[in-house]
């Protein structure tokens, strides 16, 4: 099984599919992650604030892999934002990471109200280019968010980390994204089960027709459209099902049903307002 590698805005490039472990108990991030990378996965997505660090660490330490085969992304939580508590932040997620680098570092939420994210933007440039991060990011900016960075600095991200699937496909955004060259990259592409994503029939259809589970169909679906997903399983099999995604193909007419299922409806919190 061969993960499509998509090229960011700095000639870095970034496996597809990955593994993410929001919400993954950290007793269990070592043992799953691990199964993880046995699986085929070489790109793992955290952050400081799910406190499993150091299981995925302690799994990338075992696993023997190449740390240039690996694909690690890790984020800056929203009240380390501020340059002197960004660098602490970072060396933090690195010590528990036991990493001298990651692939990816990201502002996690833009947190307007705090009005720190451009100032914090110029601090991961720093990080970039003492190389604690190889490439650098944001998730859940919105346009606004993204035209100050690209009016106030220097540095476009390589990529938006945004709640993306088939009800809230973020359609405007995404062509403001491909526009600046900025990588889409889902959270919750399963919608993290909070609506009955698997019993339209537009999913459970395809899933019929191609043999496959309603998963491996709107994983499909994020693949054909381009996007860089990792959805979050504790399940082994369905692990392991999450990455057997390469042996079919939606058709067009496929994809097009799941795209009519977009209607603006989120899961998670708005990033305009969130405050947390
Ligand atoms: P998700 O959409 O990946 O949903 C996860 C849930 O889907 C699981 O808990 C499970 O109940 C279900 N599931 C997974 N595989 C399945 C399968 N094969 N069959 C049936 N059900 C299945 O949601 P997520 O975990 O929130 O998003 C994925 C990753 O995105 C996270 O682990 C994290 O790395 C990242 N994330 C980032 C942010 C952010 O603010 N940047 C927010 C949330 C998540």
């Amino acid at each position: 099984m061969t993960v499509p590698q998509i090229t960011l805005n700095d000639g870095h490039t970034i496996p597809q599919l990955g593994y993410g472990v929001f919400k993954v108990d950290p007793e269990e991030t070592e043992r799953l992650v691990s199964l993880a990378l046995e699986t085929g996965y070489r790109h793992i997505d955290t952050a400081a604030v799910y406190g499993n660090e150091e299981g995925v660490g302690r799994a990338i330490a075992s696993s023997g892999i190449p740390r240039d085969e690996l694909f690690i992304t890790t984020k800056l939580w929203n009240s380390e934002q501020g340059s002197a508590r960004a660098r602490a932040a970072i060396e933090t997620s690195l010590e528990k990471l036991g990493l001298d680098r990651v692939d990816l570092y990201l502002i996690h939420w833009p947190r307007p109200d705090l009005d720190l994210y451009v100032e914090t933007w110029r601090q991961l440039e720093t990080f970039r280019d003492e190389g604690l991060a190889t490439s650098i990011g944001v998730s859940n900016f919105h346009r606004p968010h993204l035209e100050r960075l690209l009016a106030e600095t220097e540095t476009v991200p390589a990529v938006d980390q945004v709640e993306l699937h088939p009800a809230f496909a973020q359609t405007e955004l995404r062509t403001y994204l491909d526009d600046h060259g900025i990588r889409t990259e889902a959270w919750g592409p399963l919608g993290q089960g909070k609506y009955d994503l698997f019993g339209e029939p537009a999913v459970s259809d395809a899933a019929a027709a191609h043999g496959v589970t309603p998963a491996q169909v709107v994983i499909r679906w994020h693949l054909d459209h381009g996007t860089i997903l990792f959805p979050k399983s504790s399940t082994p099999e369905r692990i392991a099902q999450n990455f057997d995604v390469f042996g079919f193909d939606l058709t067009a007419d496929e994809v097009a049903a799941i795209d009519a299922l977009d209607r603006g409806q989120r899961v998670g919190s708005d990033p305009d307002t969130a405050t947390f």
